[in-house]
């Protein structure tokens, strides 16, 4: 059998924060599904907020990347899709918190975008399979730096996102079907949430293909911009 010396451990995930010198370190990134009406509508989906719950799913803190980057167009797709979305940090722990003390754990925002192999995720979804190829790769959480906000509770503010200049996504953060609040509050029923933990709130409509050579520019009132270059696929 072949020798093999034991690795050194992953570099750390982190995030810069406005304002600081340090990256915050990032620990879980969870994600809101169709938290915006108009959204749920273009995926082919009504929600009923009455008698429903969020529901989640995650991303590997591996798939990270800072704003400002320029990534490959992602392996096997054919249809990645820009997903712009407001991102909770989460800054102190909490396990079952009541949706009054929610703003509690809230460390501040960042602006998010949710990339997704859209052909791969509606696959996995027609079969009945989980969409961790759909939404889990590398360079697929892009989040920009952190903004301080602690225990504010941010609901309402423009969210947009351009593409070469255009714009693809327009919304407010009060169309959220489930507020900060609420999400909060409802994930710390299912998880024991942690400082560096983030949390997608979700995407409003307008989501839609990105290609190589694409520039997008997402914005947030109240927290900033975020950007990202798609370049060529990997040979
Ligand atoms: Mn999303």
């Amino acid at each position: 059998m072949t020798e093999f010396p034991l690795w050194a451990p992953p570099a750390p995930v982190s995030l810069p924060v406005k304002g600081l010198s340090e990256r915050a370190a990032v620990n879980r990134i969870f994600c809101v599904g169709r938290n915006y009406l108009a959204h749920a509508a273009e995926m082919g989906h009504k929600v009923e907020k009455e008698g429903d719950r969020p529901f989640y799913f995650t991303k590997s803190p591996q798939a990270l990347v800072d704003s400002g980057a320029t990534i490959p167009y992602p392996p096997e797709t054919r249809n990645c899709h820009h997903e712009m979305e407001l991102v909770v940090v989460i800054g102190a722990p909490g396990f079952r918190v009541a949706p009054e003390r929610a703003h509690e754990l809230i460390y501040g925002y960042a602006c998010g975008l949710d990339l997704t192999r859209r052909d791969l995720q509606l696959a996995a979804r027609e079969k009945g399979r989980p969409w961790d190829l759909g939404k889990d790769f590398e360079n697929a959480a892009v989040v920009s730096e952190i903004v301080p906000m602690p225990g504010v509770l941010l609901e309402r503010g423009w969210i947009k996102l351009l593409v070469n200049g255009a714009i693809k996504q327009k919304s407010d953060l009060g169309n959220l079907i489930w507020s900060v609040r609420e999400i909060v509050a409802d994930l710390s029923l299912f998880y024991h949430l942690a400082p560096g933990d983030l949390i997608f709130t979700g995407t409003p409509d307008g989501v839609g293909p990105v290609k190589p050579g694409d520039k997008l520019e997402g914005k947030i009132e109240g927290v900033g911009t975020i950007a990202l270059t798609i370049g060529p696929a990997e040979a």
